[in-house]
Protein backbone atom coordinates (compact mmCIF):
# COMPACT_ATOMS: atom_id res chain seq x y z
CA UNK A 1 0.00 0.00 0.00
CA UNK A 2 1.34 3.53 -0.95
CA UNK A 3 2.27 6.15 1.63
CA UNK A 4 -0.15 8.56 0.20
CA UNK A 5 -3.04 5.62 1.04
CA UNK A 6 -1.87 5.29 4.29
CA UNK A 7 -1.99 8.83 5.31
CA UNK A 8 -5.88 8.82 4.25
CA UNK A 9 -6.73 6.09 5.84
CA UNK A 10 -5.38 7.57 9.21
CA UNK A 11 -6.84 10.81 8.58
CA UNK A 12 -10.03 8.82 7.80
CA UNK A 13 -10.18 6.77 10.88
CA UNK A 14 -8.90 9.27 13.01
CA UNK A 15 -11.37 11.50 12.14
CA UNK A 16 -14.35 9.31 12.14
CA UNK A 17 -12.93 8.46 15.83
CA UNK A 18 -13.28 12.01 16.98
CA UNK A 19 -16.78 12.42 15.25
CA UNK A 20 -18.21 8.75 16.19
CA UNK A 21 -16.24 7.83 19.39
CA UNK A 22 -18.40 6.16 21.98
CA UNK A 23 -18.64 8.16 25.65
CA UNK A 24 -17.23 5.17 27.59
CA UNK A 25 -15.93 6.30 31.28
CA UNK A 26 -12.19 5.33 30.28
CA UNK A 27 -12.20 7.77 27.46
CA UNK A 28 -12.76 11.02 29.89
CA UNK A 29 -9.14 10.65 31.22
CA UNK A 30 -5.56 9.52 29.84
CA UNK A 31 -4.83 8.47 33.56
CA UNK A 32 -2.46 5.22 32.98
CA UNK A 33 -4.05 3.73 35.69
CA UNK A 34 -7.57 3.87 34.33
CA UNK A 35 -6.28 2.84 30.78
CA UNK A 36 -4.81 -0.19 32.08
CA UNK A 37 -7.96 -1.43 33.95
CA UNK A 38 -10.32 -0.67 30.95
CA UNK A 39 -7.92 -2.62 28.72
CA UNK A 40 -7.27 -5.44 30.99
CA UNK A 41 -11.41 -6.03 31.53
CA UNK A 42 -12.18 -5.46 27.49
CA UNK A 43 -9.34 -8.35 26.54
CA UNK A 44 -12.54 -10.85 25.23
CA UNK A 45 -14.95 -9.14 26.92
CA UNK A 46 -17.90 -7.15 25.21
CA UNK A 47 -17.81 -3.22 26.16
CA UNK A 48 -21.38 -3.67 27.14
CA UNK A 49 -20.53 -5.98 29.66
CA UNK A 50 -17.18 -3.99 31.28
CA UNK A 51 -19.00 -0.57 31.86
CA UNK A 52 -20.71 -1.63 34.51
CA UNK A 53 -17.50 -3.85 36.22
CA UNK A 54 -15.36 -0.79 35.34
CA UNK A 55 -17.43 1.80 37.36
CA UNK A 56 -17.87 -0.58 40.64
CA UNK A 57 -14.22 -1.38 40.39
CA UNK A 58 -12.84 1.91 40.10
CA UNK A 59 -15.55 3.45 43.09
CA UNK A 60 -13.13 0.59 45.29
CA UNK A 61 -10.16 0.78 43.87
CA UNK A 62 -9.51 4.47 42.67
CA UNK A 63 -6.15 3.91 42.22
CA UNK A 64 -3.03 2.08 42.34
CA UNK A 65 -2.40 2.06 45.74
CA UNK A 66 -5.55 1.07 47.11
CA UNK A 67 -5.79 -1.88 44.56
CA UNK A 68 -2.24 -2.67 45.70
CA UNK A 69 -3.45 -2.48 49.29
CA UNK A 70 -6.52 -4.41 48.82
CA UNK A 71 -7.32 -8.10 49.88
CA UNK A 72 -7.25 -10.18 46.75
CA UNK A 73 -10.53 -11.73 47.62
CA UNK A 74 -12.09 -8.07 47.76
CA UNK A 75 -10.78 -7.31 44.13
CA UNK A 76 -12.27 -11.25 42.98
CA UNK A 77 -15.82 -10.15 44.63
CA UNK A 78 -15.32 -7.23 42.29
CA UNK A 79 -14.54 -9.02 39.12
CA UNK A 80 -16.86 -12.04 39.71
CA UNK A 81 -18.70 -12.66 37.20
CA UNK A 82 -16.37 -11.35 34.06
CA UNK A 83 -14.10 -14.51 33.80
CA UNK A 84 -10.59 -15.22 33.19
CA UNK A 85 -9.56 -14.26 36.64
CA UNK A 86 -6.31 -14.49 35.97
CA UNK A 87 -6.72 -10.95 34.33
CA UNK A 88 -8.00 -9.43 38.33
CA UNK A 89 -4.95 -11.41 40.35
CA UNK A 90 -2.12 -10.19 37.81
CA UNK A 91 -3.46 -6.90 37.54
CA UNK A 92 -3.35 -6.89 41.88
CA UNK A 93 0.30 -8.24 42.03
CA UNK A 94 1.41 -5.71 39.20
CA UNK A 95 -0.08 -2.96 41.48
CA UNK A 96 1.42 -3.97 44.34
CA UNK A 97 4.93 -4.41 41.87
CA UNK A 98 4.06 -0.62 40.88
CA UNK A 99 4.01 0.36 44.58
CA UNK A 100 7.16 -1.31 45.45
CA UNK A 101 9.28 -0.88 42.31
CA UNK A 102 8.00 2.27 40.66
CA UNK A 103 6.41 4.69 43.79
CA UNK A 104 2.87 3.51 42.84
CA UNK A 105 3.52 5.12 39.22
CA UNK A 106 2.58 3.24 35.93
CA UNK A 107 6.21 3.05 34.34
CA UNK A 108 6.37 5.54 31.05
CA UNK A 109 8.02 2.94 28.94
CA UNK A 110 6.87 -0.39 27.06
CA UNK A 111 9.98 -2.26 28.52
CA UNK A 112 9.05 -1.37 31.80
CA UNK A 113 5.33 -2.14 31.46
CA UNK A 114 6.44 -5.45 30.14
CA UNK A 115 8.05 -6.67 33.07
CA UNK A 116 4.84 -6.01 34.92
CA UNK A 117 2.65 -9.21 35.74
CA UNK A 118 -0.15 -9.52 33.04
CA UNK A 119 1.27 -7.09 30.68
CA UNK A 120 1.51 -7.98 27.70
CA UNK A 121 2.49 -6.85 24.24
CA UNK A 122 -1.37 -5.61 23.32
CA UNK A 123 -1.72 -4.07 26.75
CA UNK A 124 1.58 -2.64 26.74
CA UNK A 125 0.74 -0.69 23.42
CA UNK A 126 -2.45 0.63 24.31
CA UNK A 127 -1.12 2.36 27.80
CA UNK A 128 2.41 3.42 25.87
CA UNK A 129 0.23 5.27 23.01
CA UNK A 130 -2.88 6.59 25.18
CA UNK A 131 -1.41 7.68 27.99
CA UNK A 132 2.23 8.22 26.86
CA UNK A 133 1.76 9.15 23.11
CA UNK A 134 4.26 6.25 22.26
CA UNK A 135 3.87 5.32 18.99
CA UNK A 136 3.16 1.68 19.70
CA UNK A 137 1.08 -0.17 17.39
CA UNK A 138 -2.28 -2.28 18.84
CA UNK A 139 -2.94 -5.94 18.00
CA UNK A 140 -5.92 -7.64 18.85
CA UNK A 141 -8.14 -9.95 18.01
CA UNK A 142 -10.68 -6.89 16.45
CA UNK A 143 -7.39 -5.11 14.82
CA UNK A 144 -6.57 -8.48 13.03
CA UNK A 145 -9.72 -8.58 11.81
CA UNK A 146 -9.64 -5.23 9.62
CA UNK A 147 -6.17 -5.56 9.13
CA UNK A 148 -6.71 -9.06 7.16
CA UNK A 149 -9.95 -7.19 5.48
CA UNK A 150 -8.15 -4.13 4.43
CA UNK A 151 -4.52 -5.47 3.60
CA UNK A 152 -6.38 -8.87 1.97
CA UNK A 153 -4.49 -11.06 3.92
CA UNK A 154 -5.60 -14.39 3.67
CA UNK A 155 -2.97 -15.46 7.12
CA UNK A 156 -5.48 -16.82 9.68
CA UNK A 157 -6.23 -14.65 12.11
CA UNK A 158 -7.00 -17.21 14.47
CA UNK A 159 -3.25 -18.94 14.12
CA UNK A 160 -0.95 -18.95 16.68
CA UNK A 161 2.39 -17.53 15.66
CA UNK A 162 0.77 -15.35 12.74
CA UNK A 163 0.43 -12.21 15.17
CA UNK A 164 3.85 -11.00 13.37
CA UNK A 165 2.23 -10.49 9.86
CA UNK A 166 -0.53 -8.44 11.45
CA UNK A 167 1.66 -6.27 13.83
CA UNK A 168 3.66 -5.54 10.07
CA UNK A 169 0.53 -4.11 8.77
CA UNK A 170 -0.24 -2.06 12.29
CA UNK A 171 2.70 -0.47 12.47
CA UNK A 172 2.93 0.68 8.66
CA UNK A 173 -0.42 2.00 9.46
CA UNK A 174 -0.41 3.27 12.73
CA UNK A 175 0.20 7.45 12.66
CA UNK A 176 2.41 8.38 15.00
CA UNK A 177 1.61 11.45 15.26
CA UNK A 178 -1.63 10.52 17.60
CA UNK A 179 -0.70 6.94 18.45
CA UNK A 180 -3.32 6.57 21.07
CA UNK A 181 -6.08 8.32 19.18
CA UNK A 182 -5.63 5.74 16.18
CA UNK A 183 -5.41 3.26 18.11
CA UNK A 184 -8.57 3.86 19.85
CA UNK A 185 -10.24 4.35 16.22
CA UNK A 186 -9.06 1.02 14.74
CA UNK A 187 -10.04 -0.74 17.98
CA UNK A 188 -13.63 0.60 17.80
CA UNK A 189 -13.83 0.35 14.31
CA UNK A 190 -13.58 -3.30 14.95
CA UNK A 191 -15.91 -3.73 17.65
CA UNK A 192 -18.56 -1.52 15.93
CA UNK A 193 -18.30 -1.24 12.19
CA UNK A 194 -16.26 -4.13 10.65
CA UNK A 195 -17.63 -6.56 12.37
CA UNK A 196 -17.36 -10.53 12.38
CA UNK A 197 -20.17 -11.46 10.89
CA UNK A 198 -21.32 -8.94 8.86
CA UNK A 199 -19.43 -5.71 8.88
CA UNK A 200 -21.39 -2.65 8.28
CA UNK A 201 -19.32 -1.23 5.00
CA UNK A 202 -21.47 1.73 4.22
CA UNK A 203 -20.94 3.14 7.35
CA UNK A 204 -16.69 2.48 7.20
CA UNK A 205 -14.76 5.85 6.75
CA UNK A 206 -12.18 3.89 4.89
CA UNK A 207 -14.29 1.53 2.70
CA UNK A 208 -12.40 3.09 -0.49
CA UNK A 209 -9.38 2.25 0.68
CA UNK A 210 -10.34 -1.32 1.98
CA UNK A 211 -9.05 -4.42 -0.63
CA UNK A 212 -11.55 -6.77 -0.06
CA UNK A 213 -14.41 -4.22 -0.31
CA UNK A 214 -12.96 -3.59 -3.59
CA UNK A 215 -12.67 -7.09 -4.72
CA UNK A 216 -16.59 -7.81 -3.69
CA UNK A 217 -14.61 -10.53 -1.54
CA UNK A 218 -15.80 -9.20 2.15
CA UNK A 219 -17.26 -12.15 2.91
CA UNK A 220 -14.53 -14.07 2.50
CA UNK A 221 -12.06 -12.18 4.98
CA UNK A 222 -10.76 -12.88 7.77
CA UNK A 223 -9.63 -16.65 6.90
CA UNK A 224 -9.44 -18.64 10.16
CA UNK A 225 -8.23 -21.67 11.11
CA UNK A 226 -11.21 -24.30 12.18
CA UNK A 227 -10.59 -25.47 15.50
CA UNK A 228 -11.11 -28.51 17.00
CA UNK A 229 -14.06 -28.78 19.40
CA UNK A 230 -14.14 -28.33 23.23
CA UNK A 231 -13.61 -30.76 25.33
CA UNK A 232 -17.31 -31.79 27.87
CA UNK A 233 -16.41 -32.50 31.50
CA UNK A 234 -18.62 -34.06 33.91
CA UNK A 235 -18.00 -32.79 37.42
CA UNK A 236 -20.44 -33.58 40.37
CA UNK A 237 -20.44 -31.17 43.60
CA UNK A 238 -21.32 -31.78 46.94
CA UNK A 239 -23.72 -29.44 49.37
CA UNK A 240 -22.28 -30.76 52.56
CA UNK A 241 -24.51 -29.53 55.38
CA UNK A 242 -22.81 -30.07 59.30
CA UNK A 243 -25.76 -28.46 61.33
CA UNK A 244 -26.58 -24.98 59.56
CA UNK A 245 -24.01 -24.19 57.87
CA UNK A 246 -22.85 -25.94 54.57
CA UNK A 247 -18.71 -26.31 53.40
CA UNK A 248 -17.11 -23.94 51.08
CA UNK A 249 -13.55 -24.72 49.57
CA UNK A 250 -10.83 -22.16 48.24
CA UNK A 251 -9.04 -22.92 45.08
CA UNK A 252 -5.36 -22.80 44.68
CA UNK A 253 -4.02 -19.19 43.97
CA UNK A 254 -2.45 -20.59 40.43
CA UNK A 255 -4.21 -22.34 38.02
CA UNK A 256 -8.14 -22.58 36.28
CA UNK A 257 -10.43 -20.26 38.43
CA UNK A 258 -7.59 -20.05 41.05
CA UNK A 259 -8.64 -18.27 44.31
CA UNK A 260 -12.28 -19.01 44.14
CA UNK A 261 -14.57 -20.30 46.71
CA UNK A 262 -16.74 -23.31 45.81
CA UNK A 263 -18.55 -26.23 46.64
CA UNK A 264 -16.64 -29.75 47.22
CA UNK A 265 -16.51 -31.48 44.00
CA UNK A 266 -14.34 -33.40 41.40
CA UNK A 267 -14.34 -34.55 37.85
CA UNK A 268 -15.84 -37.52 37.08
CA UNK A 269 -12.84 -39.19 34.95
CA UNK A 270 -14.94 -42.04 33.82
CA UNK A 271 -18.79 -43.28 33.53
CA UNK A 272 -19.84 -45.40 37.32
CA UNK A 273 -22.70 -46.20 38.51
CA UNK A 274 -22.41 -45.27 42.09
CA UNK A 275 -21.68 -41.73 42.02
CA UNK A 276 -22.76 -41.24 45.24
CA UNK A 277 -19.85 -43.96 46.70
CA UNK A 278 -17.31 -41.97 44.24
CA UNK A 279 -18.25 -38.23 45.40
CA UNK A 280 -18.37 -39.33 49.12
CA UNK A 281 -14.73 -41.06 48.42
CA UNK A 282 -13.38 -37.92 46.77
CA UNK A 283 -14.45 -35.39 48.86
CA UNK A 284 -12.97 -37.71 51.71
CA UNK A 285 -9.44 -37.64 50.20
CA UNK A 286 -9.97 -34.00 49.22
CA UNK A 287 -10.68 -32.62 52.94
CA UNK A 288 -10.61 -35.29 55.02
CA UNK A 289 -14.49 -36.05 56.47
CA UNK A 290 -16.46 -38.61 56.17
CA UNK A 291 -19.98 -37.52 54.11
CA UNK A 292 -23.30 -39.08 53.68
CA UNK A 293 -25.12 -38.85 50.29
CA UNK A 294 -28.21 -38.09 50.45
CA UNK A 295 -29.85 -37.62 46.97
CA UNK A 296 -28.88 -35.39 43.54
CA UNK A 297 -30.86 -32.01 43.80
CA UNK A 298 -30.65 -30.90 40.20
CA UNK A 299 -27.53 -30.29 37.30
CA UNK A 300 -26.22 -27.29 36.33
CA UNK A 301 -24.05 -26.69 33.11
CA UNK A 302 -21.56 -24.05 31.75
CA UNK A 303 -19.27 -23.23 29.33
CA UNK A 304 -15.77 -21.32 29.64
CA UNK A 305 -13.78 -20.68 26.90
CA UNK A 306 -11.65 -23.99 26.88
CA UNK A 307 -14.33 -26.52 28.03
CA UNK A 308 -17.88 -27.35 28.71
CA UNK A 309 -19.04 -28.78 32.29
CA UNK A 310 -22.07 -30.59 32.90
CA UNK A 311 -22.25 -30.93 37.44
CA UNK A 312 -24.40 -33.03 39.20
CA UNK A 313 -25.11 -31.10 42.66
CA UNK A 314 -25.64 -33.89 45.40
CA UNK A 315 -27.13 -32.65 49.35
CA UNK A 316 -24.97 -34.32 51.68
CA UNK A 317 -24.39 -34.27 55.21
CA UNK A 318 -21.04 -33.84 57.24
CA UNK A 319 -20.45 -37.54 58.90
CA UNK A 320 -17.14 -37.42 60.93
CA UNK A 321 -13.54 -36.46 60.87
CA UNK A 322 -11.29 -33.19 60.85
CA UNK A 323 -10.82 -31.04 57.83
CA UNK A 324 -7.58 -31.88 56.06
CA UNK A 325 -7.29 -30.02 52.70
CA UNK A 326 -5.45 -31.98 50.01
CA UNK A 327 -5.94 -29.50 47.04
CA UNK A 328 -7.94 -26.89 48.03
CA UNK A 329 -6.08 -23.71 50.28
CA UNK A 330 -8.98 -23.00 52.79
CA UNK A 331 -12.32 -24.20 54.00
CA UNK A 332 -15.44 -22.29 55.95
CA UNK A 333 -18.43 -23.36 57.33
CA UNK A 334 -21.10 -21.02 56.02
CA UNK A 335 -24.68 -20.39 56.49
CA UNK A 336 -26.39 -20.66 52.88
CA UNK A 337 -27.25 -16.85 52.85
CA UNK A 338 -23.68 -15.64 53.65
CA UNK A 339 -22.78 -17.09 49.81
CA UNK A 340 -22.95 -14.57 47.69
CA UNK A 341 -19.83 -12.74 49.98
CA UNK A 342 -17.08 -14.87 48.18
CA UNK A 343 -15.94 -14.80 44.92
CA UNK A 344 -17.67 -17.82 43.04
CA UNK A 345 -17.19 -19.09 39.33
CA UNK A 346 -19.87 -18.94 36.98
CA UNK A 347 -20.74 -22.68 37.85
CA UNK A 348 -21.29 -22.59 41.33
CA UNK A 349 -23.70 -19.46 40.84
CA UNK A 350 -26.01 -21.88 39.23
CA UNK A 351 -25.93 -23.81 42.36
CA UNK A 352 -27.21 -21.05 43.93
CA UNK A 353 -30.96 -21.23 43.32
CA UNK A 354 -30.76 -25.25 44.43
CA UNK A 355 -29.27 -23.88 47.33
CA UNK A 356 -31.91 -21.32 48.35
CA UNK A 357 -34.64 -24.16 47.82
CA UNK A 358 -33.20 -25.91 50.08
CA UNK A 359 -33.25 -23.38 52.68
CA UNK A 360 -36.50 -22.83 52.25
CA UNK A 361 -37.36 -26.33 52.84
CA UNK A 362 -37.73 -27.17 56.08
CA UNK A 363 -37.28 -31.32 55.52
CA UNK A 364 -33.78 -30.76 54.23
CA UNK A 365 -32.28 -30.48 57.97
FE1 LIG B 1 -14.32 -3.71 7.17
FE2 LIG B 1 -16.12 -3.23 5.25
FE3 LIG B 1 -14.63 -1.25 6.24
FE4 LIG B 1 -13.54 -3.12 4.70
S1 LIG B 1 -15.10 -1.66 4.11
S2 LIG B 1 -12.69 -2.30 6.60
S3 LIG B 1 -14.67 -4.92 5.31
S4 LIG B 1 -16.17 -2.45 7.36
Amino acid sequence: MKKSIIQKIQQSLTRWYRENSLDLPWRKTDDPYQVWVSEVMLQQTRIETVIPYYNRFMEKFPDVEKLAGSDIQQVLKRWEGLGYYARARNLHKAAQVICEKFQGRLPDTREELLTLPGIGGYISAAIASISFHIPAAVVDGNVKRVLARLFMDATPINATGEKNQFETYAVKLLDPDQPGDFNQAIMELGQRICKPGKPVCSDCPVQEFCMVFQADKVGQYPVRVVKKSIPHKKMNYAIVFQGEKCLLLRRPAEGLLGDLWEFPGYEQDRQTDQPEKQLADKIRRMTGIRISVKEKIGTAAHAYTHFKVTADIYLCFYKSGEIRLDGPTEHQWILPEEIRQFPCHKLIHKIFPMLDRLVNQTETF
